[in-house]
C-alpha cells in the first residue's frame, strides 16, 4: 500500500524546509522529498542556500573581510602585525563545518517536528500523486492531499564559457578554490558576481568583472548603484560595464575570454573564471505530462499570488516561481502556502521584500527607488545622512555610504529605504518593519534611537526628509 500524507514537499531549500516544518506544526501529517547528497555522498537537507548560496558565501565573505581588515585596516587602529597569512583550505573547510551543521540543524527540526524525509528524486503525477525514485532506482508512489513543488534554481550556462568547475567554474565552483587564483574573471556583476568577486579580491586577486549590461546594480537606487560603483573601483575590483562575452578558450590553468565593449573586440586572460549570469528554474523531470501544471514563458511554474498552481492542491514556492530569487522570499511563501492549506487567512507583501549585497560596503534596500516613484508620477521628499557624520561609523572607521529615506510628499509615508554602508543589511530590515506598519518619515523622526549606533544614521535620514535632520545641514529648510 502507498504512503499517504496530508502534505508532500519536493524539495528541501530554505522554501520546502520551512513550509514542511510548519505544515508539520499545524498538524499536518508532511513529508519532505530531497536528493541532494553532500561531496561525502550523504543527503544534505537546506536546499542551494545551505549547501551552495548564502550560508557558504558569507561564510566566506566573512572570512575574507577579517584578512582585509587585519591587513588594511588595523593600522589606523594603532594595531600592527608583523606578519599575516591566509590559510586557504582552512577557511574553506571552516565553511563546510558551518555548512554541515546547518544540514544536521534541518534534519534534526524535521525530527522534531515529526516531518518525514524522503531520499530520492520526486516527481508530480496526475492526482496528487508523486513518484519516489530513489538513488538504487526503486520507485514508490505517495499520495498527497496537496503538492509544495520547492525545486529551486541551479546557475544559468552561456555557450561563450562552458563550466568545467575547474578554470571555468559558477557559483558552485567558486566556493571551492584551494588558493587564491592570480587573475580572476566575473561573467556578471549581479549579486552573486559582485559578493564571490569580493571573497577573491579581499584575498589577493586581481578581479576583472564583465558585464553585458551597460548600468551598475540597476534594480538599486542610482545614487547608491554610483556610490557602490565608485567604492568597488576604488577597491580595486575592476568592473567593466557593456562587455559582452563573446568566447572563451581553456590553454592549461588559464582562460583567454574574449568580449566586445564600446572600443570593440577585446581579449584578457585569466587564471580561473566565474560565471554569474543568473539563475534558472528546476523543472526537469518533476511534473509528469499529464500533472496539468502550467508552466509560464520563462520556464517559471505559473502560480498566483498565492503560490497556487494551475492545479488544486498543487502550490510553487520560492526559486521556481516568479519574483525574487531570495532565500527569505521562499520561506514566506512556504509559511504562507501552509497557513492557507490550513484555511487561514495569510498573504505575502511582496512590495516590502528587502534585497541585499553583502560586500563591502554592504547594500540594501527595500520598497521603490526614487527613479522608479518618479517613473510613476509619485511627487516625493527624500532625506539622506551620510555615514561619515555618523559618531559610531568614525568608531569603527568604517564611514563610507549613506542612509536614504524616500517619502511621498503628500502623506510622508515611507515608500523606499536604501542603505549603502556598515550594517546596510541589518538597517534596512528595520525600514523593512517600519513600512510594514505605514509608518510616515516623521514617525520614524520621532522616535528614540540608542546612542551611538548605525541606527542613527535612518533615524536622521527620517529627520532629514522634513529638513530637520541634526547632524547634517538639511537640503531642505522647514
Ligand atoms: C552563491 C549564492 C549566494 C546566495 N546568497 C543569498 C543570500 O545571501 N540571501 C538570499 O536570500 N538568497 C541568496 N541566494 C539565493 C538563495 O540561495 C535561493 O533564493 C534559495 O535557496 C531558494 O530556495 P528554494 O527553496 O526555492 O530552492 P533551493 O534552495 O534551490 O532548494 C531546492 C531543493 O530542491 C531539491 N530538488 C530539486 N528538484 C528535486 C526533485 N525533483 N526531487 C527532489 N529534490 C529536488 C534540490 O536538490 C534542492 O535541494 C544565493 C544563491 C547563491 C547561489
Amino acid at each position: 500500500m502507498s504512503q499517504k500524507f496530508d502534505v508532500v514537499v519536493i524539495g528541501a531549500g530554505p522554501g520546502g524546509y520551512v513550509a514542511a516544518i510548519k505544515a508539520a506544526q499545524l498538524g499536518l501529517k508532511t513529508a519532505c522529498i530531497e536528493k541532494y547528497q553532500d561531496k561525502e555522498g550523504k543527503l544534505a537537507l537546506g536546499g542551494t542556500c545551505l549547501n551552495v548560496g548564502c550560508i557558504p558565501s558569507k561564510a566566506l565573505l566573512d572570512s575574507s573581510w577579517k584578512f582585509y581588515e587585519a591587513k588594511n585596516g588595523f593600522s589606523v587602529h594603532g594595531i600592527s602585525t608583523s606578519e599575516l597569512n591566509i590559510d586557504i583550505p582552512a577557511m574553506i573547510g571552516r565553511k563546510s563545518t558551518i555548512v554541515k551543521g546547518l544540514t544536521g540543524g534541518v534534519a534534526s527540526l524535521f525530527k522534531a517536528n515529526g516531518v518525514t524525509t524522503l531520499q530520492g528524486h520526486g516527481k508530480l503525477l496526475a492526482g496528487k500523486k508523486v513518484e519516489l525514485t530513489a538513488a538504487d532506482g526503486t520507485v514508490e508512489i505517495i499520495e498527497a492531499d496537496h503538492v509544495i513543488l520547492a525545486s529551486g534554481s541551479r546557475p544559468i550556462d552561456i555557450p561563450p564559457a562552458p563550466v568545467d568547475q575547474k578554470v571555468i567554474v559558477d557559483s558552485t565552483g567558486a566556493l571551492e578554490f584551494q588558493q587564491v587564483p592570480q587573475r580572476l574573471g566575473v561573467i556578471g556583476a549581479g549579486v552573486i558576481g559582485l559578493e564571490l568577486g569580493s571573497v577573491w579580491a579581499r584575498l589577493g586577486a586581481q578581479v576583472t568583472v564583465l558585464e553585458a549590461l551597460e548600468k551598475f546594480i540597476p534594480a538599486a537606487d542610482e545614487a547608491v548603484s554610483k556610490e557602490a560603483l565608485k567604492t568597488f573601483n576604488k577597491q580595486g575590483l575592476d568592473i567593466k560595464l557593456g562587455a559582452r562575452v563573446t568566447g572563451s578558450k581553456v590553454e592549461g590553468e588559464q582562460v583567454v575570454v574574449s568580449y566586445t565593449d564600446a572600443a570593440g573586440e577585446q581579449s584578457i586572460t585569466f587564471d580561473r573564471l566565474i560565471v554569474a549570469v543568473g539563475r534558472r528554474p528546476v523543472t526537469t523531470d518533476l511534473l509528469a505530462s499529464d500533472s496539468g501544471v502550467d508552466l509560464d514563458e520563462r520556464g517559471f511554474i505559473y502560480v498566483d499570488d498565492y503560490c497556487t498552481t494551475s492545479v488544486p492542491g498543487v502550490y510553487a514556492i520560492g526559486d521556481v516561481v516568479r519574483g525574487l530569487m531570495l532565500a527569505h522570499k521562499a520561506s514566506e511563501e512556504g509559511i504562507m502556502v501552509v497557513e492557507r492549506i490550513k484555511g487561514h487567512k495569510a498573504q505575502m507583501n511582496y512590495n516590502l521584500i528587502p534585497s541585499v549585497i553583502y560586500t563591502h560596503p554592504e547594500i540594501a534596500w527595500v520598497g521603490k527607488t526614487e527613479q522608479t516613484l518618479k517613473a510613476e508620477g509619485v511627487e516625493v521628499n527624500v532625506g539622506t545622512f551620510p555615514f561619515a557624520a555618523s559618531g559610531r561609523a568614525m568608531a569603527a572607521n568604517d564611514t563610507g555610504g549613506f542612509v536614504k529615506i524616500i517619502a511621498d510628499a503628500k502623506t510622508d509615508r515611507v515608500l523606499g529605504v536604501h542603505v549603502i554602508g556598515p550594517s546596510a543589511a541589518e538597517l534596512v530590515q528595520q525600514g523593512a518593519i517600519a513600512m510594514e506598519f505605514g509608518s510616515s518619515a516623521e514617525d520614524i523622526g520621532m522616535m528614540v534611537f540608542s546612542h551611538p549606533t548605525l541606527s542613527e544614521a535612518l533615524h536622521e535620514a527620517a529627520l532629514a526628509v522634513g529638513g530637520g535632520a541634526i547632524h547634517i545641514q538639511n537640503r531642505k529648510k522647514r
